[in-house]
C-alpha cells in the first residue's frame, strides 16, 4: 500500500465538489462515476493537484484555489455573438459546451458557450470560472498506476482505465 500516493504519472480517483465564491455548488462528481486524472500532467487546475501531491486513499482535501491556480483570469473582449448555424458540426447550442476554433494566426484556441438566445449563442475564449476563487472539497477514492496507453496520452483513461475516448 506504500505506493499509494498521488505521484507523477499515477492515476487518481476523487470525489469532489466544487463551489464558488457564494457557495454555490458549480460542479460535483457524486452521483456519477469520480474523475479519474493522471497526476503530474496538467489535467487539473495546478493550485489542486498541488494539494493532492503525496496524499493517499480515503483523504480528504479542502482546498481554496485562487483564479491564477484555478481557470486563469479573465482576459480578451469578452463573449461574441454568433450564429447557431456557424459552430462547428456535431457542437450543440448548451451554455457550457467548449469547442476549439481557429484564430487568424492559426493557432486553435478554446471556446466556451456562455449564454444562448433563440439562433444566436455568445462564445469566450475565458473557461466559465475564469476569474472566480475555486472551493475544492475532495475526497481520493482510488489510486492505482497508469496503463503505458495512458502515459502516452497524457490522461487518464476513466476509473479503470478500460474507457474509451474520442481522439
Ligand atoms: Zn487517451
Amino acid at each position: 500500500m506504500a505506493d499509494e500516493t498521488a505521484t507523477k504519472d499515477k492515476v487518481v480517483c476523487i470525489h469532489y465538489v466544487l463551489r464558488d465564491e457564494e457557495g454555490n455548488v458549480s460542479d460535483t462528481s457524486y452521483g456519477r462515476d469520480p474523475l479519474a486524472y493522471l497526476h503530474g500532467h496538467d489535467n487539473i487546475v495546478s493550485g489542486l493537484e498541488k494539494e493532492l501531491e503525496g496524499k493517499t486513499v480515503g483523504d480528504h482535501v479542502q482546498v481554496t484555489v485562487a483564479p491564477e491556480e484555478g481557470y486563469g483570469l479573465r482576459s480578451g473582449p469578452g463573449p461574441q455573438r454568433i450564429r447557431v448555424r456557424d459552430l462547428p458540426r456535431g457542437v450543440e447550442p448548451l451554455v457550457g459546451n467548449s469547442f476549439a476554433a481557429q484564430s487568424s494566426d492559426g493557432t486553435e484556441v478554446p471556446l466556451w458557450i456562455v449564454r444562448v438566445e433563440n439562433n444566436k449563442v455568445w462564445v469566450d475564449t475565458n473557461h466559465p470560472l475564469a476569474g472566480t476563487t475555486l472551493d475544492f472539497d475532495v475526497t481520493i477514492v482510488r489510486i492505482r498506476d497508469a496503463t503505458p496507453e495512458e502515459l502516452q496520452h497524457g490522461h487518464a483513461h476513466g476509473v479503470s482505465g478500460m474507457h474509451g475516448h474520442q481522439h
